[in-house]
């Protein structure tokens, strides 16, 4: 079953939840990547992350997310953008793909170790115009939290985030996530109801892996807050990378830069992060891309 993503809204109390179920593109990534368990998690947080706050984008507006930590993953990047009005594609990655921490006494994944101490960074960002970038500092590690604090503080906008990812050493057995956001001039009430519910709501895996939709997932966050105008999307794995793009970075060596790789070996090679293509530059196609300079 394809991934799905639906947002609704109450108009009146102010408030917008979008919840997304990722089972799907997780495991794609973790396929992709070979991401040991805990990497799972920590990267399929993200990448859910991502595919929630892109579901608000427009046209060729792009989210992306990148935590730099000093914790055994190093760098942890997702971003995710419109394939077509209907169809949020995401893609995300870990420095270090091979980390697994022992879980905690309830057998929760230690993401929060994995990643350590130091920054989340999210940009919004067009064809056009400048990128808005805000920058918080990590504060639990746990990427929900995280996520939460960097709306407050940057964007003004009381929210709960809670995101899931289920792993074993064999796959990914549900992964998903629910974004509650209060709009302007929320009701007060109607906010304190929503974090009240998601401090007693199971996990978001317990409730896929027990076959909820993101019907099931938006109401057991909304409870009595009824929603309307429901929005439904697609969520799949898609990478931007092309071999014109690789192109252009090696043309950006200048020619006697390249004309010197020419020199030193027969292939230049080189792999795209988010989805480990592979693309391979013969030292003649190497010495065209020269000859347009
Ligand atoms: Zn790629």
């Amino acid at each position: 079953m394809p991934d799905t993503l639906l947002s609704a809204a109450n108009l009146d109390a102010g408030v917008a939840l979008t919840a997304a179920i990722t089972t799907e593109l997780v495991a794609e990534i973790r396929e992709r990547h070979d991401l040991w368990p805990t990497a799972t998690a920590a990267v399929g947080r993200l990448t859910t992350g991502a595919a929630l706050f892109a579901a608000g984008l427009k046209g060729n507006e792009r989210i992306s997310l990148q935590i730099a930590g000093d914790g055994p993953l190093g760098q942890l990047a997702a971003d995710a953008w419109l394939l077509d009005p209907q169809t949020i594609a995401a893609r995300g990655y870990a420095r270090n793909p091979r980390v697994e921490l022992p879980v905690d006494a309830r057998g929760k994944f230690n993401v929060s170790g994995a990643i350590g101490a130091g920054s989340l960074q999210v940009t919004r960002s067009s064809d056009v115009g400048q990128p808005y970038v805000g920058v918080v500092p990590i504060h639990s590690g746990e990427i929900a939290e995280d996520l939460a604090l960097y709306l407050a503080q940057s964007e003004q906008i009381p929210s709960i985030v809670a995101l899931g990812v289920l792993a074993n050493p064999s796959g990914v057995v549900a992964s998903g996530g629910i974004l509650a956001r209060a709009l302007p001039g929320a009701d007060e009430r109607a906010i304190a109801a929503l974090e009240t519910r998601a401090a007693a709501m199971p996990p978001v895996t317990q409730l896929i892996a027990q076959g909820a939709d993101v019907a099931g997932l938006l109401r057991e966050l909304a409870g009595d807050v009824e929603l309307r105008s429901h929005h439904a999307m697609t969520v799949r794995f898609a990478c931007r990378c092309s071999r014109e793009k690789v192109e252009a970075v090696l043309l950006g060596l200048g020619a006697d830069e390249l004309l010197q790789l020419t020199r030193e070996r027969d292939r230049t090679e080189a792999t795209c992060e988010y989805c480990k293509t592979h693309y391979v530059f013969t030292a003649g196609e190497l010495r065209e891309l020269a000859e347009r300079l």
